[in-house]
C-alpha cells in the first residue's frame, strides 16, 4: 500500500499539520487537492512541497460555508476523476472559561470543526460509495477524549467528531470505505495564535506547550504510515492519554 498516484484532499493545508501533510504526501507521490481559506498560503505550501502541476489542485474553501461543498467535490472529480483519501484537518481552537465564553463562540467552533466536517463528508461520501473505496481521515485531538479547562467548546467539537465518525465507520465498512480518527497531542503549529478568546476575538499568543510539541513533519510521517495501515484511531505527539501509541 502506498499513496503513489492516489488522489488526496487535505483541508487546512495552508499551515501547520496540513502543510506538513501536503509536503509528506507530495514526497510519497500523491496527487493533491489543497484546501483552506488563504489561497496565497496554499500556493506557498505547494511551492515548498514541489508538487508537479499535473498533480496539484488548489481549491480554496471556507469550512463555515457548506453550501459550496457539492460544487467543490464536483470540481475535484472533474479534475482527477476520483477521491481516494480526504484528510479533514482544518480546525480552530479556543481559550476561555465556560462562565465567560459567549454563546456565539461555541457556535463558531462547531460551524468550523464539526458541521463543516459533516457537510464535506456528506458531499464526498457518494463519490467514494460509487468507487467502492475511499478513506476519511479526520483530525480530532486528545481533547476529543478528555475535557480540559478553558477549552470546553473545542473539546466538545472534537468529542462530537468521534461520535459521528465511529457511526460512519459502522455504516460504510462493509462497502470498502475506511475511517481513521486522529488524536494529536501537542504539535508545533501556530494554532494557538488563531485561538478564539471568550469574546470570539483572536487570542494572538503561542502557548508554551504548543512551542514544545512534536514537529509537524514528524507527525505527518507517523500519520501517513498509520493511515496506510487503516487504523481506526491513532494517537500521536506526546501527552497521550488513551488508546494506541505509535
Ligand atoms: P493551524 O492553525 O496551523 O492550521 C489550521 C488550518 O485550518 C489552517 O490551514 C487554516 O487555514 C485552516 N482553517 C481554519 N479555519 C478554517 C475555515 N473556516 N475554513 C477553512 N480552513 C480553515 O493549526 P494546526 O495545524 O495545529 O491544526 C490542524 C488540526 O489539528 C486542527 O483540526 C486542530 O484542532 C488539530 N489539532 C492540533 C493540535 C496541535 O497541537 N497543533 C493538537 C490536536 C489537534 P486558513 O486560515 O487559510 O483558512
Amino acid at each position: 500500500m502506498s499513496f503513489r498516484e492516489k488522489v488526496v484532499w487535505i483541508t487546512g493545508a495552508s499551515s501547520g499539520i496540513g502543510e506538513a501533510l501536503a509536503i509528506e504526501l507530495a514526497r510519497q507521490g500523491a496527487r493533491l487537492v489543497l484546501s483552506a481559506r488563504r489561497e496565497d498560503e496554499l500556493r506557498r505550501v505547494a511551492g515548498l512541497a514541489g508538487i508537479l502541476p499535473d498533480n496539484l489542485f488548489i481549491l480554496p474553501l471556507d469550512m463555515a460555508r457548506p453550501d459550496d461543498f457539492p460544487q467543490l467535490v464536483q470540481a475535484v472529480t472533474a479534475r482527477f476523476g476520483q477521491i481516494d483519501y480526504v484528510f479533514q484537518n482544518a480546525g480552530i481552537t479556543q481559550r476561555g472559561l465556560v462562565s465567560e465564553t459567549a454563546l456565539p463562540v461555541f457556535q463558531q467552533l462547531f460551524d468550523v470543526n464539526f458541521f463543516g466536517v459533516v457537510a464535506l463528508t456528506k458531499a464526498i461520501l457518494p463519490v467514494m460509495q460509487q468507487q467502492g473505496s475511499g478513506h476519511f481521515v479526520v483530525t480530532s485531538s486528545v481533547a476529543g477524549k478528555i475535557g480540559t479547562k478553558m477549552r470546553s467548546g473545542y473539546c466538545a467539537t472534537k468529542h462530537a467528531l468521534h461520535g459521528f465518525f465511529d457511526s460512519l465507520r459502522a455504516e460504510v465498512y462493509e462497502q470498502g470505505l475506511r475511517v481513521t480518527i486522529v488524536c494529536p497531542g501537542y504539535i508545533r503549529t501556530p494554532i494557538s495564535l488563531h485561538a478564539l478568546n471568550a469574546k470570539g476575538e483572536k487570542h494572538g499568543r503561542m502557548d508554551d506547550n504548543q512551542t514544545k510539541g512534536m514537529a509537524p513533519e514528524v507527525f505527518a510521517r507517523k500519520l501517513t504510515r498509520a493511515v496506510l495501515r487503516s487504523k481506526n484511531e491513532v494517537y500521536i505527539g506526546g501527552y497521550e492519554v488513551v488508546g494506541i501509541y505509535l
